[in-house]
């Protein structure tokens, strides 16, 4: 029988300790400029290439961590380090985890490479679902894809929009409705490859936070891919196509909107996210409480900071630990009976959302200005409230499975 055992085994302390080290070395000290840049720390993605941290083996690896806890762990350290550049790392496998979860293994083989290019050429690549009238409503959909049978192609046509390297990756994911009637069931996924016609990047995004990560609409114009861009295939789509139609025609279940239940497996890794930001501010207001006086004594010396540093610290250990057994529970197959995915996802961005602000007080004056790193990491924060689903639809996903009303 398993042991209960809270204690990271050699091997998960090693890959947390290498990690820390490239997020205090190589990211911390190049988090300030490239969010003044506004601009894809590229130097940073190639770095983390040379080390083998840009790229799918290494995703591979803490993914197969059989405790869960390998992806959560990447994550605190490397957006401990910076959350825009860390961003800018982890988006491509956003994408790549798109094809992994839908492609047939030739497509994981031929585009997953080029989603990542090599040390000399790095590339990135972008997940695009969100459209300008379908951000929590996925099911609103707008972008559609046909299928040219004379040629095996598909047509896409669309907007999308905050799409994270949209427009500049050489891998496009796309999601498109190819039976709008069926709403998120209707849905499918599509690789857009390297110089496609007829996509090109609409407006880039000039953002609170995360500005070292590149987010822009992606315009899609008669764009063509061949039948192989299918993720999955066609087979596979006409037979979830044909059970779709089946299930709406017995009026049987409501079509479901895919934004609200399907991501409990990946929430974990944004609330680790959320944890490694807030860690990095409540490490900084901890030093800055002990070394900082007034009054003739450290500002720590006051239980009113003491306090809140005691708060924020207790904050967020329950956010990792909520974090880590979602995590535990995606990769032993345990199910989501009360959505523990978007609670750890709903807590954890809250808490780094509360504990940045409560840093900037600490840090009084300091701690609005760009001087101190503060100030950065709260706006940063705010990203975590957002993406992958708002703090509102985690809510409503937990109400829901808890209840098991139709709670709106
Ligand atoms: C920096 C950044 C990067 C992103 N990266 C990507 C990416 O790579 N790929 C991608 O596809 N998308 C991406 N997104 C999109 C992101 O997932 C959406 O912004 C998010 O899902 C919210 O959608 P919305 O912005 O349209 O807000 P809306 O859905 O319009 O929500 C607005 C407000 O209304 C609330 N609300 C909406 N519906 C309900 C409801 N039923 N009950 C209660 N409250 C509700 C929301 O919680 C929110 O507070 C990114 C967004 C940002 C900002």
């Amino acid at each position: 029988m398993a042991e209960f055992t809270m204690d990271l085994n050699d091997e998960q302390k090693e890959v947390r300790d290498w990690l820390h080290g490239f997020a205090a070395d190589v990211i911390r000290p190049a988090a300030a400029e490239w969010d003044e840049r506004e601009e894809t720390p590229w130097p940073v993605i190639q770095e983390a290439a040379k080390l083998g941290i840009y790229s799918l083996d290494f995703y591979a690896q803490q993914f197969f961590d059989p405790s869960g806890l390998g992806i959560p762990m990447a994550m605190e350290e490397l957006f401990w380090g910076d959350a825009g550049i860390a961003l800018s790392i982890v988006g491509t496998g956003l994408a790549a985890v798109g094809v992994l979860a839908n492609g047939t293994e030739e497509q994981i083989g031929t585009w997953i490479p080029q989603m990542y290019g090599d040390v000399n050429d790095v590339k990135v690549a972008a997940f695009c679902s969100s459209e300008p009238d379908a951000g929590s409503d996925v099911a609103a959909m707008r972008t559609r894809a046909v299928y040219d049978e004379a040629k095996d192609e598909w047509v896409l046509n669309g907007t999308k929009t905050w799409a994270t390297n949209g427009g500049i990756a050489n891998v496009h994911v796309v999601v498109a409705s190819v039976d709008p009637e069926l709403g998120s069931k209707g849905h499918a996924s599509f690789i857009v490859p390297p110089s496609t016609p007829g996509l090109s990047q609409g407006q880039k995004f000039k953002k609170h936070g995360i500005r070292a990560s590149h987010t822009a609409e992606v315009v899609l114009e008669d764009v063509r891919v061949p039948g192989s861009c299918l993720l999955g295939g066609k087979d596979k789509l006409d037979e979830r196509i044909a059970r779709a139609r089946e299930k709406a025609a017995k009026g049987g279940e409501r079509v479901k909107n895919a934004a609200m239940a399907t991501f409990e497996a990946s929430r974990p890794a944004v609330g680790a996210m959320a944890v490694g930001t807030a860690r990095a501010a409540y490490e900084e207001a901890l030093e800055y409480a002990k070394t900082r006086e007034q009054f003739g004594r450290p500002i720590i010396d006051n239980q009113g900071v003491a306090f809140q540093l005691a708060d924020m610290r207790t904050q967020i250990d329950a956010a990792r630990l909520l974090v880590w057994r979602a995590s535990w529970m995606a990769t032993t197959g345990k199910k989501f009976e009360n959505a523990e995915g978007s609670m750890s996802k709903l807590f954890a961005s809250e808490t780094a959302k509360k504990v940045t602000a409560q840093a900037i007080q600490i840090l009084g004056g300091n701690g609005y200005t760009r001087e101190y790193p503060v100030e950065r990491m709260h706006r940063d924060a705010a990203i975590y409230t957002i993406f992958e689903g708002t703090s509102e639809i985690q809510r409503l996903v937990i109400a829901r499975t808890l209840s098991g009303m139709p709670i709106r």
